[in-house]
């Protein structure tokens, strides 16, 4: 039987995002922040390879960059991001963007094939001006007043001076036309370990977690840290202490499979070794897609504060100062990914949640989204030392375009 199905070019692939990591090089990955000189030169390599696809390249007031087509048929709307996190790995966004970029490759130009595949790269994905303000903008999700209090958080600039710099002032924002894409799909590394321990190709990605963030606040008696003798103390920071240990000891029995919790800052009030701490504060996360996951375990977090209050020698305070939506993937885009992988994987696929946040979880707000991942070797991610081998990175394009394809038939 002839094979008619389309394929992606692994050699092209690679090429590709090894052009893009030569821009902005830093050791053996890349330093491309926001509106950085990489991150601009990273956005025109992209717009000068999009008419290959016979994609019309623009990029917009807030920095996306989008390749449309006046082709008649479904639209499928594919890609990630090309800017990084500071001195980090240099597949992180450029692998969605390349395999975007080659689905619509082989398919716009195919007669036979159904439709187009449209490239997105939104802009700012890694947070250094915001939460995915390129994504948000396309969804009608960032108003001016948002971009005028956006700042740089790597230095002091704001970011309407940043878009002055490179260009962009003034040039209007893309938005989705309702109705224009029968959805969204994004490729993305692991991040994790779960595709690599266990012998696997593809990642099909369930979900995105929704992160819930809570301010816990604990007050007790500020003294002096020689004459107080340990009996009366009420010490808050020794309180904070015994409650992140107790979290530990508690979370595992009401959280779910893939629950994941962590305290980030600590403060003590005062922070001197001469001075008990009279209050202290934690910034404590959890992320679950299932939100009565969470539910259970605020109730548990503020019990358990409870019950220290009630002892009586400090007071704890428990508030949610973030609510976490998940992001469901599209149930037909999930089947397709699987479908696409048991041809062209060997079925090395596993469903699975992404613990982090992506620009699907925006688009999926407007239109179906689904995103597959690929395998990253030792699971490491933010660093200069990410990576995945070549011959995952190739399966991942075969089952990328093949799934594009598909999508398109439907
Ligand atoms: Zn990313």
């Amino acid at each position: 039987m002839p094979d008619n199905r389309l394929h992606a070019d692994g050699a092209r692939v690679l090429a590709d995002l090894h052009a893009l990591r030569g821009i902005g090089t830093y050791k053996t990955g890349v330093h491309k922040p926001t509106f950085s000189e990489p991150h601009m030169r990273s956005l025109e390599w992209l717009a000068e390879r999009l008419p290959e696809a016979g994609l019309t390249a623009a990029i917009d007031g807030i920095g996306n960059v989008l390749g449309t087509t006046t082709k008649s048929g479904p639209k499928l709307l594919a890609g990630s991001h090309l800017e990084s996190q500071n001195f980090a790995g240099w597949l992180d966004g450029p692998l969605g963007v390349v395999y975007a970029l080659e689905a619509a490759r082989v398919i716009n130009p195919d007669p036979n094939a159904n439709g187009a595949v449209e490239v997105a790269a939104w802009c700012d994905e890694e947070g250094h001006f915001g939460s995915f303000l390129g994504s948000r903008s396309y969804v009608g999700g960032v108003t001016d007043a948002d971009i005028d209090a956006a700042r740089d958080r790597n230095g002091d600039r704001t970011m309407r001076d940043a878009l002055r710099e490179v260009g962009l002032a003034g040039r209007a924002r893309a938005k989705a036309e309702r109705g224009r894409h029968i959805g969204y799909l994004e490729a993305h590394i692991e991040q994790g370990e779960t595709l690599e321990s266990g012998g696997l190709s593809i990642g099909v990605v369930t979900s995105i977690v929704g992160i819930w963030q809570y301010r816990i606040s604990f007050s007790g008696e500020q003294n002096h840290a020689g004459t107080t003798r340990m009996d009366v103390r009420k010490d808050a920071g020794l309180a904070l202490a015994r409650f992140c240990v107790a979290i530990d000891d508690r979370f595992p029995a009401l959280s779910g499979p893939r629950t994941v919790w962590t305290t980030g800052r600590i403060s003590l009030d005062p922070g001197a070794p001469s001075i008990i701490p009279g209050r202290a504060e934690m910034l404590f996360q959890i992320r679950d897609d299932d939100p009565r996951v969470i539910e259970r375990l605020e109730d548990l977090l503020r019990s358990m504060a409870a019950a220290i209050s009630a002892q009586g020698r400090c007071s704890v305070a428990v508030e949610r100062i973030r609510t976490g939506a998940p992001a469901m993937m599209d149930a037909t885009f999930q089947q397709t990914i699987e479908a696409a992988s048991s041809v062209l994987a060997g079925g090395r696929s596993v469903r699975m949640p992404s613990g982090a946040g992506h620009d699907a979880q925006v688009l999926a707000t407007i239109m179906p989204a689904g995103m597959l991942f690929v395998p990253s070797i030792g699971g490491i991610s933010h660093h200069w030392n990410e990576n995945t081998a070549d011959a995952d990175i190739v399966t991942g394009a075969q089952v990328f375009v093949e799934t594009c394809r598909r999508l398109l038939m439907q």
